[in-house]
């Protein structure tokens, strides 16, 4: 296999990633954009293009890192994450499960079928509120490729078409309280953000989630890449079906409302972080 040229595979991923950036319109002049900083490879490499894009755009750019509480594992991301912003001279703002409500991830993740439901909603629910304090227009996240493959099959195999309104690159504003999300690595392969974090030596954290192997998500990742290797182009051909399927143009948002007990947007009465916080009341001795 030939070797690859740092230069050149830097200039294919960082040039691929701000066409996603400028034909999507993911950004616009003197936004403040917050980044989830998570210290894995696809957030680091997230915070190294729009701090790139920076160059070519005048926009504000503030990290958040969320720590869930999952001992032996997220401490190294949240390292990682420090010493990137810190690198990029970027602002990182950090929070916690812990801070923010009271608890960790491994002291309620065993009263649901898997870990990654909680650690969702609480993570969606801080980041979006920090967000929203901070006056960001939108918040980037690290969701490539394969993510967004792995997202639409998951939403697909539930049923839950309403998810569809999560895929593409750019989310609508449906509520003014919630922070819409852009997806930079949307058309990225997770193997092009590994390669780009050795080839440039990053500080990322490398480690599965311990949690990692109860999730749908990790059932489908493993589908995924099994068939890739045996069918060359199994993803890419999903990816142009799901395009052929949806048009960004489709209305298919939930309406939102605001929850009766904190205010947070959600399409029910109560939001989903308040239902959670209910329902473990006793346990977590609030
Ligand atoms: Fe949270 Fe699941 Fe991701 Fe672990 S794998 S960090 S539990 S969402």
């Amino acid at each position: 296999m030939a070797k690859l040229n740092k230069k050149d595979f830097n200039e294919k991923i960082f040039s691929r990633i701000n066409s996603v950036i400028s034909d999507y319109r993911l950004i616009e002049e003197n936004e403040i954009i917050a980044i989830a900083l998570s210290g894995g490879k696809d957030s680091v490499l997230t915070l190294h293009a729009l701090k790139k894009y920076q160059e070519i755009m005048d926009f504000d750019l503030i990290a958040i890192s969320v720590d869930e509480g999952i001992a032996g594992y997220r401490s190294h991301g949240i390292n990682a994450a420090v010493q990137n912003a810190k690198d990029l001279n970027v602002e990182l703002i950090q929070k916690s499960f812990k801070e923010e409500e009271d608890f960790d991830l491994d002291d309620i993740y065993m009263n649901f079928k898997s870990a990654c439901i909680p650690c969702g909603v609480f993570r969606r629910n801080i980041l979006n509120k920090t967000a929203y304090e901070i006056g960001a227009s939108k918040i980037a996240t690290g969701h490539n490729l394969d993510d967004e493959i792995q997202s639409f099959l998951m939403s697909f195999a539930r049923g839950d078409t309403i998810k569809f309104s999560k895929y593409g690159p750019k989310l609508d504003v449906i509520h003014p309280k919630l922070i819409p999300r852009i997806k930079p690595l949307w058309n990225t392969p997770e193997k092009d953000v590994g390669t780009w974090a050795i080839l440039n030596d990053i500080n990322i954290h490398l480690d599965e989630c311990p949690y990692s192997y109860l999730s749908l998500r990790a059932k489908i990742k493993e589908f995924l890449n099994v068939n890739e290797d045996i069918h060359p182009g199994f993803k890419e051909n999903i990816m142009k079906s799901f395009n052929n399927i949806l048009t960004f143009d489709d209305d298919i948002s939930p309406n939102l409302n605001e929850c009766l007990k904190c205010g947070e947007p959600t399409s029910s009465n109560i939001c989903k972080a308040c239902e959670i916080k209910e329902s473990l009341n006793p346990e977590i001795n609030r």
